[in-house]
């Protein structure tokens, strides 16, 4: 990991691009592979927000800055041993996979009976990539009943990554697809499924994902290799 410059001009223009396509986004510093000092930097610069994939990386990482005011997001994988420590250490889980994966979290957090609880995210795959998981529209709209009774879970939207390789228009369709899902969601009424964000949108996608309504970017190339 080395720290890298980040250009105080390049973020001020892309947060008045990204400010001028939409003016309520939450805008989510991806950090993995980035050192301390690079999150330091990018705090002094006003991101807040920071998203980690691994947790053990992340760990040192938040104890090496426990002195800054930082909202940890958790963006990779979930293994499930080792959910009860990213509970503990992140405001936000965007990578909730599977109904087993929702069980437990729901179980863990009755457990660690926390202040306040953790914002849960459903991680969806759009279209065949073999490189991601996440439920099948299919599958999510299959499991909603189950879901809706894990009422230990905070769970606030949908979240996707998009396969490599599609062109601005395919981007924007699937994006769009997210929404469409996060809608019929919602409009059947169950009690513990309201949505309200849609986590979408990374470096290379993002304006495609702000005009289909996306609620969360989560940017690290644009941000620290800048
Ligand atoms: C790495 C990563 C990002 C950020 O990707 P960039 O292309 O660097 O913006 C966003 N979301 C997830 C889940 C990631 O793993």
């Amino acid at each position: 990991m080395y720290v890298h410059k980040l250009s105080p001009e390049k973020i001020k223009a892309l947060k008045e691009q990204i400010e001028g396509l939409s003016s309520q986004i939450l805008l989510i510093a991806v950090s993995k592979r980035e050192s301390a000092e690079s999150i330091k930097i990018a705090n002094e610069m006003g991101f807040k927000h920071f998203a980690e994939s691994r947790l053990q990386e992340a760990l040192t990482k938040q104890n090496s800055l426990k002195d800054l005011d930082l909202i940890w997001h958790f963006i990779g994988k979930l293994q499930t041993n080792k959910l009860k420590q990213i509970l503990l250490n992140f405001s936000y889980i965007h990578s909730a996979d599977s109904l087993e994966i929702l069980i437990k979290l729901n179980q863990l957090t009755e457990e660690l009976n926390l202040k306040t609880k953790n914002k849960i995210l459903l991680q969806v795959k759009l279209a065949v990539d073999d490189n991601k998981t996440g439920f099948s529209e299919t599958d999510l709209l299959n499991s909603l009943t189950i879901i809706n009774e894990l009422n230990n879970l905070n769970i606030i939207g949908l979240m996707t990554i998009l396969p490599f390789g599609l062109s601005q228009a395919e981007n924007y369709e699937l994006f769009c697809k997210l929404k469409t899902l996060k809608e019929k969601i919602n409009s059947k009424k169950l009690f513990n499924l309201n949505l309200t964000e849609l986590s979408m949108g990374m470096s290379g996608d993002y304006p495609e994902a702000i005009k289909a309504g996306s609620t969360m970017l989560r940017l690290g190339r644009a941000i620290f290799l800048s």
